[in-house]
């Protein structure tokens, strides 16, 4: 069985409308097998559900749909002529939306049978009928100035739990992407992290849903706002239900691929986490 420590099933790609170099795709796999990578997962971000002017993003950091087939077509092709040793999956990171979804629903019908994985991931959280979206420490903070810390902890919970429970259909993805995002600003709000009864419901829910969580590394990138891995702070409660775990680093670059797998809370956790693949 492969080691937890050799998959990373959240990588973006120079597909990725906010990717952070036009570093080629052969790139990627080449920076994967010098880390000792033996599988990875390209989890692109799938189209909004929502017009790009109910958000708070000024340009669309998703695929457009032109955009999911022109990714689709140009990884598969891609692979036909991979000979190197990593084993590519190729799939999608689908924004959950709370009120959004039918429309979900309709993006992963339309691009189900192509996604060989998938992310659920929550980057925006209905608040007051506005979605506040969490990716910048200014959202978050000016979300916390609105409706409190602890308020937005149990918010951000309570939409993760819809997450996985909302009919998306039968090509719903099953693993959770980075289940402590509101953490990007953990170190100034430690509140986020102080409502066990709603974290512990998530974790329940993930559970009995047989869905699986993301230890997703990219937060050690904000050492001074977050300083610890998303899913860091659920692990006591994912150990004590055994809930199937993956790890990503969410990378947006080659050189990022399997970063941060090495850290101690990953490494000492090692043969307690349950792997997604043999769960
Ligand atoms: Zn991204
Ligand atoms: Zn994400």
């Amino acid at each position: 069985m492969t080691a937890l420590d050799k998959k990373d099933l959240h990588v973006h790609t120079p597909f990725c409308p906010h990717r952070h170099t036009d570093a080629p795709l052969e790139a990627y796999l080449a920076a994967a097998e010098r880390a000792g990578m033996a599988e990875v997962a390209f989890t692109e971000h799938a189209p909004l559900p929502i017009p790009l002017e109910r958000t708070q993003y000024e340009e669309n950091p998703n695929l457009s749909a032109d955009g999911v087939d022109a990714y689709f077509a140009g990884m598969q092709a891609f692979r036909e002529h991979y000979t190197g040793p990593v084993r590519m999956r190729i799939g999608l990171e689908v924004e959950y939306f709370e009120g959004c979804e039918e429309k979900t629903g309709h993006i992963l019908e339309a691009y189900g049978p192509r996604m060989e994985d998938g992310l659920i991931s929550v980057h925006n959280l209905l608040v007051d009928g506005c979605y506040l979206n969490l990716d910048y420490r200014h959202n978050i903070i000016a979300a916390v100035k609105a409706v409190g810390a602890r308020k937005l902890g149990e918010i951000y919970y309570r939409t993760l739990i819809r997450s996985v429970t909302a009919d998306l259909g039968p090509w719903r993805p099953r693993r959770v992407g980075h289940p402590t995002l509101l953490g990007r600003c953990g170190r100034l709000f430690p509140e986020f992290y102080d409502n066990l009864p709603v974290m512990e419901e998530f974790i329940l829910v993930v559970k009995e849903q047989e869905c699986a969580l993301e230890l997703n590394t990219s937060g050690v990138l904000y050492p001074d706002d977050c300083g610890q891995i998303y899913g860091e702070a659920l692990l006591p409660l994912i150990q004590k239900h055994r809930v199937p775990v993956s790890l990503g680093s969410d990378a947006h670059e080659p050189e990022r691929i399997g970063g941060g797998f090495d850290l101690p809370v990953i490494q000492e956790n090692l043969k307690t986490l349950l792997p997604v693949w043999e769960a």
